[in-house]
């Protein structure tokens, strides 16, 4: 029996949703308790990222109970920081009362991470950023972001936070979109409890390599955390992990493998259109086939192609782990 490292998912996985076009939602909503039972009826998942604020009338301990019934522990906790308030940004928003408020928020979820005992809280300002060319001063939105991130971070000492960075959407470009960006920003803040959340499907779209994006994460002690999930590469479409680019995908597990970085295998997935738990299934299928594959990997032959730079000999031994060995002439 294969020993699989721990999976899980962003409980948003198991809810329903709306956009500009479908406005009456694509599902019945779902409270944050349902959401924790569907995410327990996977039963492959040991943790959830969970959203806060929970589904009204939902407390703290009912979401501790869910957990603890359904197998589960909360990996991290993502306040939303991104709603109708917030919707010129969090920490860079031009109103100085708002920002405040988006800080004593995330005071109040940091709360939320000790009373859960989760591993993070998780900070993804998908409104701080910028929809038009001169709309802000650059200066300034890099000084009120990295201000403000340092103040929460010395705030909360006791905890780790990660940012998770994205190139767009909602905003049409977020102020966290990339790798090196948020790398530089962290070292900026001067705190030792901030690092990153690398979310594959982020760096794929945002032009990145993600196995190069780890290694520079992890090159810097900053890889905390990380979601799965693929795209056609235009957008943040959240697909099921691949199905898109299992090779780019096969090579970012292969970098967390060869710098012996553990954690968990964590699906960031938005199934608007089909069954929430069976997409969850299915994925984790493909995760375990991605385990497998790294576990028959000839590394050394690997290595040896790549120390050549040699292109034909890495896919190979790529193809090979991935889809079975093929003999000369068969
Ligand atoms: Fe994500
Ligand atoms: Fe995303």
């Amino acid at each position: 029996m294969t020993t699989y490292p721990p999976f899980g998912a962003g409980l948003w996985h198991f809810a329903s949703y709306l956009d500009r076009y479908a406005t009456d939602g694509y599902a019945p909503p779902t409270t944050t308790l349902e959401q924790i039972a569907l995410a327990g009826s996977v039963g492959e998942l040991s943790f959830v990222d969970v959203n806060y604020p929970f589904t009204d009338g939902v407390t703290v301990d009912q979401v501790k109970a869910a957990l603890a019934e359904n197998g589960l522990e909360a990996i991290g906790v993502t306040p939303e920081i991104y709603m109708r308030k917030y919707s010129k940004g969090a920490f860079t928003n031009p109103d100085p009362a708002v920002r405040a408020e988006a800080i004593a928020f995330l005071n109040e979820a940091a709360d939320v991470v000790r009373a859960l005992g989760a591993r993070y809280l998780k900070v993804w300002p998908g409104q701080d950023g910028w929809d038009y060319p001169f709309q802000v001063n650059h200066g300034e939105q890099w000084r009120l972001a990295v201000d403000g991130m340092r103040e929460v971070a010395q705030a909360n000492s006791d905890i780790k936070i990660v940012i998770e960075y994205k190139p767009r959407e909602p905003r049409n470009k977020m102020f966290w979109d990339s790798a090196a960006k948020t790398a530089l920003g962290i070292k900026a803040m001067g705190v030792d409890n901030v690092g990153v959340l690398l979310d594959f499907g982020h760096a794929l779209y945002g032009g990145e390599s993600p196995a190069a994006a780890a290694q520079l994460l992890i090159d810097h002690g900053l890889l905390w955390g990380m979601d799965v999930n693929d795209n056609l590469r235009g957008w943040d479409d959240d697909m099921m992990v691949g199905t898109v680019h299992p090779v780019e995908l096969f090579e970012y597990f292969y970098t967390l493998r060869e710098n012996g970085w553990e954690g968990v295998w964590q699906l960031d997935q938005f199934p608007f259109r089909e069954d929430t738990v069976e997409t969850a299934k299915l994925s984790i299928r493909f995760l375990k086939h991605v385990y497998r594959a790294l576990d028959v990997l000839d590394v050394d032959a690997l290595r040896a192609a790549q120390a050549r730079q040699d292109a034909l000999g890495a896919q190979k031994v790529v193809q090979d782990a991935l889809f079975g060995t093929i003999g000369e002439g068969e």
